[in-house]
């Protein structure tokens, strides 16, 4: 038994290798004998059968029961869908009833929300889900076995796959390009390679469904990963409405509306017009409306849902801010008040300096002026001796002189008296 994540070498082969060796080639073939018409309409040719095979056969008929075919043509889908090397059909309803009824979990064989990683997502969808691993076919579950294990066709088409394929994918390319061409040798090897590479591309084609329309497009019907792109219609004929199909699997059209276009929805009504085909599926009217107006509350709840959150978000915020606020706000008048504090120390130093420089000159002014008064004392008492001293000396002086005038009888001592 394979493990899970090895790698599944006949499936490599068919979905990887072999398109490269049939690119190479016709690389080669364009520039041995060029490209024409008659090799685009090759390429076109087998492009668009693969796909309606696919479309009308894979899918909407033996997936989904949409509608009832008449048995030859049903023979000529399974001849068709064998050529698309996508599988013996009851392996891929199989893969794709899991797919419908496990969309978008561990069930969903190529669930495109397997990884986290969405490059890695759209990868494990578009292809890798098939590269590794057993074949499907060794695990078939029990409803598509139960069904369409009693589809004769299909239980041909399990028993003899390959050599179906193989006639497919060879002989009939070879046919068509030696009668549709030159009847030469050249003609068949177009047929071969430019049906070939036809093939290979709507391989890619119907991978992009899991892929593509599982990653974008509108999503008016069902509420998990799928889309419908309108623009994919010109590749896939129908099958790009996925979103729809999701949500109503089995109504036989994939884009419901008149104007949606389908293809495949179209070639199934006018089979039922001309009677090859019969009990199409079509989900009522209201259903459809009622759904969309479930996908538009689911829509609307959601975006309340993001509402509320947003809104929870913002008072978390506006509660933060506020904190913020309160933390600068504290931190500012913290750092006001150690400044005011330190200016009012700095401006206490200074004033303190100066006080005590004032005192200190204010001591040595006082101790001066003391020094000056008592100078000035000694001066006054200094001058008034003086003063004695000169007045007594004088005294001195005229009494000398009144004695000398009295000795030599200038005067007399009753006139000096009587003059005093
Ligand atoms: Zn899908
Ligand atoms: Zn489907």
């Amino acid at each position: 038994m394979k493990k899970a994540n090895q790698i599944n070498w006949l499936t490599t082969s068919v979905l990887i290798i072999l398109p490269i060796f049939i690119i190479i080639t016709a690389i080669m073939y364009g520039e041995m004998y060029g490209i024409g018409k008659f090799e685009i309409l090759l390429f076109v040719g087998a492009y668009y059968a693969c796909n309606i095979s696919v479309g009308l056969g894979f899918h909407r008929l033996w997936s989904h029961a949409s509608y009832k075919i008449n048995k030859v043509l049903e023979f000529i889908l399974m001849l068709v869908s064998a050529a698309t090397l996508q599988g013996p059909a009851i392996a891929w309803v199989s893969d794709h009833r899991f797919h419908h009824a496990f969309a978008d979990t561990d069930k969903d064989p190529h669930t495109p929300v397997r990884y986290k990683n969405k490059l890695k997502g759209f990868f494990w969808a578009h292809i890798g889900w098939m590269l590794v691993g057993e074949l499907t076919i060794k695990h078939i579950d029990k409803g598509t076995a139960a069904t369409l294990g009693k589809n004769k066709i299909l239980v041909f088409q399990l028993k003899y796959y390959w050599q179906i394929a193989t006639f497919m994918n060879v002989v009939v390319p070879a046919l068509i390009g030696y009668f549709c061409g030159n009847h030469d040798l050249r003609s068949v090897c177009a047929g071969l390679v430019f049906m070939g590479l036809g093939r290979a591309f709507q391989q890619q084609m119907t991978f992009c469904v899991n892929s593509v329309c599982h990653f974008m497009g509108s999503k008016k019907y069902a509420n998990d990963t799928s889309g419908d792109i309108w623009w994919l219609f010109f590749l896939l004929l129908g099958e790009n409405w996925h979103n729809f199909h999701h949500a109503f699997g089995s109504d036989y059209r994939n884009g419901h509306k008149w104007y949606h276009l389908d293809i495949h929805k179209w070639l199934i009504a006018l089979l039922a017009k001309v009677g090859l085909a019969s009990n199409l599926v079509r989900t009522p009217k209201e259903r459809i409306i009622a759904v969309m107006e479930e996908m538009n509350a689911i829509k609307e709840d959601k975006w309340s849902e993001k509402l509320v959150i947003v809104e929870r978000f913002a008072d978390s915020m506006a509660a933060l801010a506020a904190e913020k606020l309160k933390m600068i706000e504290k931190s500012a008048s913290d750092i006001a008040n150690s400044m005011k504090n330190n200016v009012n120390n700095m401006a206490n130093s200074v004033a303190n300096n100066l006080n005590v420089g004032l005192q200190k000159k204010l001591i040595k002014l006082e101790e001066s002026a003391s020094r000056l008064t008592a100078m000035v004392r000694e001066l006054k008492l200094e001058t008034s001796a003086i003063k004695k001293r000169v007045v007594s000396d004088a005294y001195a002086k005229v009494l000398k002189l009144e004695r000398a005038a009295i000795a030599l009888g200038l005067i007399t001592e009753s006139q000096l008296i009587s003059s005093k």
